[in-house]
């Protein structure tokens, strides 16, 4: 068959998820993927899945999420995360803030002293003027494990999944894609196509003439830390410092932040770790860490992210290309909205109007884009 309802380009988080969605309301899928599933940003990602957000849609949104990975790894045997909490350390004085958007989604949680937080993060370092905020539900995932679980899950549902299919395969014409090439060989129709090529959509689309989505492209990173013993702790954000931190096994932990570096293209931001990032997580960590002698760095890596001029996801059509559909912007946190966001591109192939993410908001406002960025840096 070479003709469905659906084409999603892009096998990462949100592609798998869109096809996921897409099949289970009975739609004929097809994904195509230029390397394999989760290869992208999915893949360098710090797989943290949190519902502690800051956006009351974002937490519906990770919310969904959870629902949705705890369905396909229950339902197809591989369970690709682990549901592990999370906790956010904050001054007393932003409590308010951090738990409204929490409590408007029934999402349920405890607020730690500063002495509570030790009980669940052993070596972290709380100050008498902050509190904890621990929620239950929230997971790591496992990219690599993830790609296999959904892989599997989309062939039992009927959708054709074309991986190592490179990235120029896309036909336009007067305006409209005309079909996807699968393996150099037959060419892939759809009713709707949808971009869900994460930062890669940039260049793509630019490839195709289409400059109407005005994305920043930029580089995000993540340490690895190695400890002499097992440790065993919640993951955790410190809302000060903007440090995340989570378990990764055999004493080894994954840590970040929210710097970012603007690049060209995607393949800019992949090319490892910087000394001064790695200089700055390690300056945080001696802040925050009771032993920081304990931890070493001994690793981590590097990958792109996207982001909108006004900080939103772009979800919907793409404008001066029939047919087509986006879903981009999704910053330094969209593996924990991937559900939501697809959710809400499937509604607008239905034909939903979403003007809050819609494309057609950027319309003259392009000068803007770089200014988002940086806020974001270090
Ligand atoms: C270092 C780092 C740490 C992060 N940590 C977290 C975190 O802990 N939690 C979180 O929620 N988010 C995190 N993020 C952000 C998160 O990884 C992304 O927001 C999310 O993975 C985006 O998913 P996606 O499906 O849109 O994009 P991607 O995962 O990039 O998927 C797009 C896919 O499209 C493919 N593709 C590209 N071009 C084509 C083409 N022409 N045809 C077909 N396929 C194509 C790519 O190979 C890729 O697999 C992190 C990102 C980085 C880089």
């Amino acid at each position: 068959m070479n003709s469905y309802d659906i084409v999603v380009i892009g096998g990462g988080a949100v592609g798998l998820s869109l096809s996921y969605l897409a099949a289970k309301k009975g739609y004929r899928v097809a994904l195509v993927e230029s390397g394999h599933l989760c290869s992208g940003a999915t893949g360098r990602s710090a797989g943290i899945v949190t519902l502690q957000l800051s956006l009351e849609e974002d937490v519906a949104m990770a919310a969904k999420t959870i629902e949705l990975f705890r369905e396909v790894g229950k339902g197809f045997g591989t369970e690709f995360y682990r549901t592990t909490g999370f906790l956010t350390l904050v001054p007393e004085r932003m409590l308010e803030e951090t738990i409204e958007p929490l409590r408007s989604n029934n999402v349920g949680y405890m607020v730690l002293r500063a002495d509570e937080v030790k009980r669940y993060v052993p070596f972290l370092k709380a100050h008498d003027h902050e509190v904890g905020v621990l929620t239950s539900n929230d997971m790591v995932v496992d990219a690599s494990e993830m790609g296999r679980a959904f892989r599997y899950a989309l062939n039992e549902m009927g959708v054709s999944v074309i991986e190592w299919n490179g990235r120029g395969a896309i036909h336009v014409e007067g305006g409209e894609v005309r079909g996807v090439m699968a393996n150099g060989q037959s060419l892939i129709k759809g009713d709707a196509y949808v971009f869900a090529a994460g930062p890669w959509n940039k260049t793509l689309l630019g490839g195709l003439g289409i400059t109407g989505v005005p994305l920043t492209v930029y580089k995000c990173q993540v340490v690895r830390l190695c400890a002499e013993r097992t440790l065993d702790y919640v993951p955790f954000y410190v809302m000060g410092e903007h440090l995340y931190m989570r378990p990764d096994g055999n004493g080894t932990s994954i840590a970040g932040n929210g710097y970012a570096r603007v690049v060209e293209r995607p393949e800019d931001a992949m090319d490892g770790l910087e000394k001064e990032y790695v200089q700055h997580i390690a300056e945080l960590l001696a802040e925050r860490v009771l032993d920081p002698s304990g931890f070493r760095v001994c690793g981590g890596w590097s990958g792109p992210c996207s982001i909108t001029p006004d900080g939103y996801p772009v979800i919907g059509r793409i404008p001066g290309l029939r047919g087509a559909y986006i879903v981009d912007g999704l910053d330094g946190y969209g593996l924990m909205r991937a559900a939501g966001v697809a959710e809400l591109a499937l509604k607008a192939v239905e034909g939903e109007e979403l003007p809050k993410y819609s494309a057609e908001r950027f319309k003259g406002r392009e000068e803007q884009e770089e200014l988002v960025v940086e806020l974001h840096s270090v």
